[in-house]
């Protein structure tokens, strides 16, 4: 399977999944139909699915003229989102696992964003699509859910492979790696690849996908267990350690 990103309205990235010998292709969150579609003439690719992380219009935008395109495929989304994204046919929960081509997802349900997130990681060729969960250096707002949740459901993502391919949905790295900077200063991995990113941006470069190991090491939302960032927030809970750094870049 192959990943192609595409850029989509102002900071989206949108996920073309390539299935090389069945000539097909599914896609993760458009945004808007227009790259799509593009894509798809341009790599000579018939779509068969859509995969839906959760209802934000700049994920679903592009559901209704792609289903125009291609009538009676397959609109994968969370139970929880049902009524909510355009065109659903499939109602995913927890653990379901979905085939595209040759290869399997398993949908994680990481509530925190929105009330439905799910992710989906395709194990057998390392790849997660976490939507607005987790982001290289970064992770969501809490528009629906708690900080107790989405701890949690970072904490299971945290648990994947090392080498896992992380797409998430938006060009963001930059200003999260230095906001991370100011609170963990003391971090050299940090350092290190915010001086990486600043160079792959000031070249307009994307800095996505990133891998679960960088995120391990450098995502302050991930790393609740760093000392510098437990006494920054004066607590030893990972949840109130996530809280005080949530709080902390939503007043930025
Ligand atoms: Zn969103």
């Amino acid at each position: 399977m192959l990943v192609h990103r595409l850029n989509a309205l102002k900071d989206n990235y949108v996920f073309v999944l390539e299935d090389e010998a069945a000539r097909t292709a599914a896609v993760v969150d458009p945004a808007e139909a227009g790259p799509v579609l593009e894509a798809l003439v341009r790599l000579g690719l018939r779509l068969v699915a859509i995969f839906n992380t959760h209802h934000h219009h700049d994920h679903v935008g592009g559901n209704r003229e792609l289903l125009e395109a291609y009538p009676g495929i397959a609109v994968y989304a969370s139970r929880r989102d049902r009524g909510r994204i355009p065109g659903q046919t499939v109602e995913l929960e927890d653990g379901d696992t979905v085939a595209f081509g040759c290869e399997r997802a398993r949908v994680i349900f990481v509530p925190g964003h929105t009330h439905g997130h799910i992710a989906y990681h395709f194990a057998g060729c390392g790849h997660l699509f976490c939507g607005d969960t987790l982001f290289a250096g970064g992770c969501g707002r809490l528009f629906e859910g708690t900080a107790r949740q989405m701890q949690h459901s970072l904490s299971r993502l945290r648990e994947l492979p090392e080498e896992t391919q992380v797409w998430c949905a938006h060009e963001y790295t930059l200003g999260n790696l230095r906001f991370a900077r100011t609170i963990e200063p003391d971090n050299a991995e940090l350092a290190e690849r915010l001086r990486t990113v600043e160079v792959l941006r000031a070249q307009k470069m994307a800095t996505v996908p990133s891998t679960m190991a960088a995120e391990r090491a450098t995502n302050p939302f991930l790393r609740w267990e760093s000392r510098q960032l437990q006494r920054a927030a004066g607590a030893i809970e990972p949840e109130e350690v996530f809280a005080y750094l949530r709080g902390l870049k939503d007043r930025l």
